[in-house]
């Protein structure tokens, strides 16, 4: 059962071929005997997830079971979640059981899915490559001599080995569309607002947004069905009207202009990524989408721009952790002060240290004008170069990373290799545009990712476009070798 999309898994439990409470047992059997060696899960929740299944069963027995009904998911480590373990991948939250669930849990609590367990990070979302996570790296399941991308790893290689069909995940600089091209899966960060922020822990507040980790493109607008809601909790959460996405997915694409920014195909670029992206152009060309060459001008600003506001947000927003309320707290502190230097000293890993520190820094006084203002000015440019691009073209599409998955430790010691993992999908970001990343190849043995940029919540054309691209292709079926033979 575990090669089942969620579609597929849908109709399994909604035609009784399967019940809820057989499928969940299973999918927690499995998590159980395989994930030792990949370490994507965090925690497995076996009671909750019985107990979901057990009422996700007696809805399905009544016939008005809500969609996804019955089917096992993860949750990224990154929600809270109502009396389970939420730890963002740190050692500061390594007990924190929150007393709520988030509103994308409860968004999918009240469509019946039931949660498995919380997915690994990278800590409180910040890598490329989940090495920075309290819990230990995850193995890429193509290769577990590679990482699996960050920061939402344990997502991306959940899916990838089929433990579950889909998961949470979330993207400040490509969080979800890095992983899931390291993973040869199917990642979508929907448009900045679509999904609601409550109750998600913060990492840098103006670039987070939640989205999905599957197989398919079909599954992602599922779940993006399933989370896309408008919370008054959340006052960057917008009221915009939620398209029916499944509806588009067969739609034509003929005639679809696609915008292939000039800078995204330069130095820097690993050869055989290339070479895949450019295939999967010409396999939409052969299918009627005209292509348009672009230029997205300040494409060389968004990493350097992103590591100014990006730590900056990051440095305020965990500032609340102060060992008081909640969270780790450091042993006999002598005083206040000390109390706060060595919880947040022994609580904190040393990538978030250095973004606290860089974040704090470009907020002081002094240089709050020369670099944080500075990045915000460049930001809007970024920003402007996509609204001016989607004048001409209906999609932007270029590489997802600018190589496959590299090898543990091979970036660990130089952050600045580390933060060019990102350099091609930070911008739509920055402009809080949707993105995707769908899997194209192979270079050697390890998937590559082609990344799809649409307008502003205009998600169901982004997976309209790569739904027909997966019809038309079999890369999203493409599995890593212990798959193999494995029904
Ligand atoms: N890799 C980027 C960073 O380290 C983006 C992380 C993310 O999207 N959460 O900040």
């Amino acid at each position: 059962m575990h090669n089942l999309t969620i579609a597929e898994l849908v109709k399994g439990l909604q035609n009784k071929t399967f019940s809820s409470q057989e499928l969940t047992q299973q999918t927690l059997d499995r998590i159980h005997a395989v994930d030792p060696t990949f370490n994507s899960f965090i925690s497995v929740s076996d009671e909750r997830a019985l107990q979901q299944a057990k009422a996700a069963d007696a809805l399905l027995a009544k016939g008005d079971a809500p969609t996804l009904c019955g089917v096992p998911i993860a949750q990224k480590d990154i929600f809270c979640t109502n009396g389970t373990l939420t730890t963002c991948g740190s050692k500061m939250l390594h007990n924190f059981v929150p007393p709520y669930d988030a509103t994308v849990v409860d968004n999918y609590n009240a469509a019946g899915a039931v949660m498995v367990g919380k997915t690994n990070m990278d800590e409180f979302a910040m890598g490329s490559s989940n090495e920075t996570s309290f819990f230990g790296s995850v193995k890429n399941p193509w290769d577990t001599n590679c990482v699996p991308g960050g920061s939402s790893g344990g997502s991306a290689a959940a899916v990838a080995a089929q433990l579950v069909a889909g998961a949470t995940a979330t993207d400040t600089g490509g969080s979800i569309r890095q992983p899931a091209a390291l993973c040869g899966i199917t990642g979508l960060k929907p448009t900045y607002g679509r999904v609601s922020r409550w109750g998600m822990i913060a990492f840098a507040s103006s670039l987070d947004q939640a989205g999905t980790m599957t197989r398919t493109a079909e599954d992602a607008a599922i779940m993006l069905q399933t989370m896309a809601s408008y919370d008054s909790k959340d006052s960057t959460c917008v009221d915009h009207p939620i398209d029916d996405y499944r509806a588009s997915l067969n739609n034509s694409i003929e005639g679809l202009t696609i915008g292939l920014p000039k800078e995204y195909f330069g130095e820097g670029l690993d050869p055989g990524t290339q070479a895949r992206v450019e295939e999967a152009i010409k396999q939409f060309e052969s299918m009627g989408a005209k292509v348009k060459e672009i230029s997205l001008p300040h494409s060389s600003l968004s990493v350097p721009a992103y590591y100014v506001i990006a730590p900056a947000e990051c440095s305020a927003n965990l500032s609340r952790f102060d060992g008081v309320r909640y969270g780790h707290r450091c042993e006999n502190p002598a005083d206040l002060e000390d109390l706060y230097k060595r919880s947040r000293g022994e609580g904190f890993g040393d990538e978030v240290k250095r973004r606290i520190l860089v974040g704090a820094y470009a907020l002081s006084a002094g240089y709050y004008d020369a670099y944080y203002n500075k990045a915000q000015k460049v930001r809007r440019l970024i920003k402007q170069d996509f609204v001016d691009a989607f004048k001409d073209v209906d999609v932007i599409m270029g590489p997802t990373s600018p190589t496959p998955a590299f090898e543990f430790g091979s970036k660990s010691d130089d952050p600045i290799a580390m933060y060019l993992e990102d350099i091609y999908t930070i911008a739509t970001n920055l402009a809080g545009l949707p993105g995707m990343s769908i899997p194209c190849g192979l270079v050697g043995d390890k998937p590559v990712g082609l990344q799809l940029i649409g307008n502003y919540f205009n998600e169901a054309k982004l997976l309209n476009v790569a739904h027909q691209f997966q019809q038309a292709t079999h890369f999203h079926t493409l599995a890593p070798q212990f798959l193999k033979g494995d029904k």
